[in-house]
């Protein structure tokens, strides 16, 4: 009875009703609904620290990853039991902000066939004030994957030069994410002129490798950092997530003598990730101590907030 008591008013996974279990959500690996809400059953120890606090953004594909995708940021029409709204006040002006209501809440999510959880580089509590600052790493056409592993060294590199602790996660999609953790203490707008200016820094100093601009055309051969993730709003999939896409791939965080060994942005998918559940978090054990404040580093760089 105590048991049924805590779990009041939340969706339940034992008690979870889910329709269409048998219905293909990706037809190129062939895995079924109850598959990917199984999936997230067993992510969810390992998401919820990811998930806990922060703004999320939802893809919803309810044809499956070859249907319309839905990206999400507020509730909309229909309401998403496993999601909570946020205070309004967090960003005035428009509908409330979502999370994540714990490990059942992910479980629902899937049931309404999301499949993405994209979150904000800030918690509710200090959404002023992000937490952390995201690098996404993306080949241009024609990159071949050794080319990524040598970006992503490079970027290693300096963010360490500049006295910060990156971490790479893979997308699960093409490419790699960096994750740099903060100490909270600047605002969204030096936060992203300096993650801008990081990036201007690279493409100056490696210009065969690295390009800052977006734009396809730009990038061909070279592999374009987005600094745009850093910006209020903003939002990056979620360690853990699966991507709506062929193969259903999972972002996982690697550590970095890992990366080598890598084989792709979608190295981990939902066909082979039960390999990886014992590793879990363990290769980002660290983060949080890792935080750092970005004063030093902004003055290594000559940028002036
Ligand atoms: P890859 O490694 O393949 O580049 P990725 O996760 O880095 O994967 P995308 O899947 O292209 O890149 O995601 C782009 C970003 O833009 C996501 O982080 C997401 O938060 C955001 N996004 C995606 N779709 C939409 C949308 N329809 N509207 C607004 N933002 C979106
Ligand atoms: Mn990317
Ligand atoms: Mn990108």
């Amino acid at each position: 009875p105590r048991a049924r008591k805590a779990a009041q008013g939340r969706p339940q996974a034992s008690t979870m009703r889910v329709t269409h279990a048998e219905r293909v959500v990706d037809p190129a690996s062939g895995v079924r609904k109850i598959e990917l809400i199984r999936f997230y059953g067993l992510m969810a120890p390992l998401m919820m620290p990811h998930l806990k606090g922060r703004p999320v953004s939802i893809v919803r594909a309810p044809q499956g990853v070859r249907g319309q995708h839905f990206f999400q940021k507020h509730m909309e029409a229909d309401h998403i039991d496993g999601l909570r709204e946020l205070d309004a006040a967090l960003w005035p002006g428009h509908e409330s902000l979502l999370e994540v209501v714990g490990p059942p809440g992910l479980l629902a999510c899937a049931q309404l066939n999301v499949i993405e959880f994209h979150t904000w580089n800030a918690v509710k509590t200090t959404i002023d004030k992000p937490d952390r600052m995201t690098f996404d790493l993306d080949p241009g056409e024609g990159v071949q994957w050794p080319m990524m592993l040598q970006a992503v060294e490079l970027v290693r590199v300096l963010l360490g030069e500049l006295g910060l602790a990156p971490f790479c996660k893979t997308s699960g999609g093409k490419g790699l994410h960096v994750v740099v953790p903060l100490r909270k203490g600047y605002g969204w707008d030096d936060v992203k002129g300096f993650s801008q200016a990081i990036v201007r820094h690279l493409a100056a100093t490696l210009p065969q490798l690295f390009v800052a601009k977006s734009g396809p055309s730009n990038r061909v051969g070279r592999i374009f950092i987005d600094y745009l993730r850093n910006g209020f709003g903003a939002t990056t999939v979620s360690a853990w997530s699966a991507r709506a896409r062929p193969g259903l791939g999972v972002s996982v965080p690697v550590a970095w003598d890992e990366v080598p060994h890598l084989s792709g942005g979608a190295h981990w998918h939902l066909g082979n990730i039960h390999e990886r559940l014992d590793r879990g978090n363990e290769p980002w054990n660290g983060y949080d101590r890792a935080a750092k404040g970005l004063a030093p580093a902004m003055k290594a760089l000559g940028f002036k907030p």
